[in-house]
């Protein structure tokens, strides 16, 4: 190692790696080192948005907690901006990094599942659909996101809104305890007896507070639900009362529902490719004739364009996905109290009016188990929130950002009702301000404090940032 001062973030003292550090970890560690000359550096940087085209100094593919550890050494005393990857997925682009270190956990798959007694001990990573697939082989699931391959890592620490939420709460809500090595390099055991403060933290605060290497989940027996696509005509009437009806169900039944342009896929009928479509993903996680019966009313609102609802087992709701597909978006998030006849108008007519690839509102009902937990239980913080919603535009080339920011901008502001919330796990690079709307007053300040006990130099720094309180 070349000496051992930590090294203030952003300071000048920030130098090169220079290679007896590269060679010292590299014989220290059982994972990869990968430098920009190696063959499998460019898929090795890629990430799953297209728009972060960044080339890192040196990214380590780490196989246990001691190489983290290394690795997070590394990192503080080279004063390198260190990413840590889990899937890859995140939306702010913060897993890649220019000219700094990446710690790539990707390769780290374990999983120990105890069956009988209802957990799982998950390397962080697993993605939501491997781990999914795990646990789905008895009978059992932890509820993640709406996509297989966002890894559990970033995920879990965001909170984890998905097919389960209202019957089992956020993904944050069944994790039982976790193992995460902090700033200073040591591997710490994290539940609500131990370091209770940081199993606060990490339930909610994103990657600020360490590198969480493990989790420990509880599960839930979710064997064949009824679940999938429904595609209705997206008219403001069916938006409106689609959103209705999801909320009255019961909490066995999750709605994540996209409002967009039919693309030309093969399951949609040609005549409706290019109208506006609500594209309804769904579990109803209880007996399939009770799910047939609250189903009912959604199949009602209109004559379903598609109608792939059936019993099936949990895991099928992430279908295969394309390695390849790397999309540029721009996109905001909010929380919103209800989707009125003018908030549904207003989805129609900026979805109409875009030019973009791909325009989207994604509309997700909440309630149920994530509103029983108390709002200061973890810093997730808005538990109470009825709705969330995310509008995006998709597109090909970097350039185009100077149309959709704004158009996206626009579209949040047409739609947004006065109090500003935000989910962390959906926010782009958008300044403090928006960081704040995702973690009010008393959260921001409790996670401030903790952050300035556990990463008082802000080591992890590259994620939505939590100024240490020290
Ligand atoms: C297509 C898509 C669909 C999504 N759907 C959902 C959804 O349905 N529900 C939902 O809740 N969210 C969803 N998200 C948001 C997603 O949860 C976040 O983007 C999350 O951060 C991605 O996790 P990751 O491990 O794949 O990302 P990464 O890019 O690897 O990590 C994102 C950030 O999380 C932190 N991080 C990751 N792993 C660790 C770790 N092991 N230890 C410490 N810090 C870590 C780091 O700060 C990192 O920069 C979706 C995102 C995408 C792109």
């Amino acid at each position: 190692m070349a000496d051992n001062r930590q090294v203030a973030p952003g300071s000048d003292l920030a130098k090169p790696l220079d290679e007896a550090a590269i060679r010292e970890v590299s014989s220290k560690i059982r994972g990869d080192l990968i430098r920009s000359q190696a063959d499998g550096y460019d898929e090795a940087r890629t990430v799953f948005y297209g728009g972060f085209d960044r080339r890192p100094a040196l990214i380590v593919r780490v196989k246990d907690a001691s190489d983290v550890s290394r690795v997070v050494a590394l990192a503080r005393e080279s004063g390198l901006e260190l990413a840590v990857r889990s899937g890859g997925h995140s939306v702010a682009g913060h897993s890649a990094t220019e000219g700094g270190i990446v710690l790539d956990l990707s390769q780290m798959k374990d999983i120990d599942l105890n069956a009988e007694g209802r957990t799982a001990w998950a390397q962080a990573g697993l993605t939501a659909g491997e781990f999914t697939a795990a646990a789905g082989a008895h009978g059992l699931a932890t509820g993640f996101g709406d996509t297989g391959s966002v890894g559990i890592g970033g995920l879990t620490l965001g909170g984890g809104v998905g097919y389960l939420v209202r019957k089992h709460g956020l993904t944050i809500d069944d994790l039982v305890s976790a193992e995460v090595v902090t700033a200073d390099g040591e591997l710490l055991h994290v539940d609500a007896e131990t370091h209770p403060d940081l199993f606060w933290a990490i339930r909610g605060g994103g990657g600020n507070f360490g590198v969480a290497t493990r989790f420990q989940f509880e599960l839930h027996q979710v064997d064949t639900v009824l679940g999938g696509m429904m595609i209705l005509p997206a008219t403001p009437e069916v938006i409106g009362s689609f959103v209705a009806e999801a909320d009255a169900a019961p909490d066995e039944l999750s709605t994540i529902t996209n409002i967009m342009v039919a693309p030309p896929m093969p399951f949609v009928p040609a005549e409706v490719h290019g109208q506006l479509i609500i594209m309804a993903m769904m579990v109803y996680a209880g007996e399939v004739d009770e799910g047939e019966r609250v189903v009912a009313p959604l199949r009602a609102l209109a004559e379903p364009i598609v109608d792939m609802v059936k019993p099936m087992p949990y895991p099928e709701i992430y279908p295969p996905e394309d390695d390849d597909y790397h999309p540029i978006a721009s996109a905001r998030t909010m929380f919103l109290d209800t989707i009125d006849r003018s908030v549904a108008e207003s989805i129609v007519e900026y979805l109409r009016t875009s030019s973009a690839l791909m325009a989207v509102a994604q509309i997700r009902v909440l309630g149920g188990a994530m509103a029983r937990v108390p709002a200061d239980a973890t810093a997730f913080a808005h538990r109470g929130s009825r709705i969330m919603v995310n509008v995006a535009a998709l597109y090909e080339r970097q350039d185009e950002a100077a149309i959709y920011e704004p158009w996206v901008n626009d579209f949040a502001a047409a739609l947004r009702q006065g109090d500003d919330r935000a989910y962390v796990g959906f926010l782009g690079e958008e300044g403090e301000e928006r960081i704040r709307e995702a973690y009010p007053g008393p959260t921001l300040q409790r996670l401030a404090e903790i952050k300035g006990r556990y990463d008082p130099n802000n080591l992890f720094r590259l994620n939505q940032n939590i100024k240490p309180e020290v």
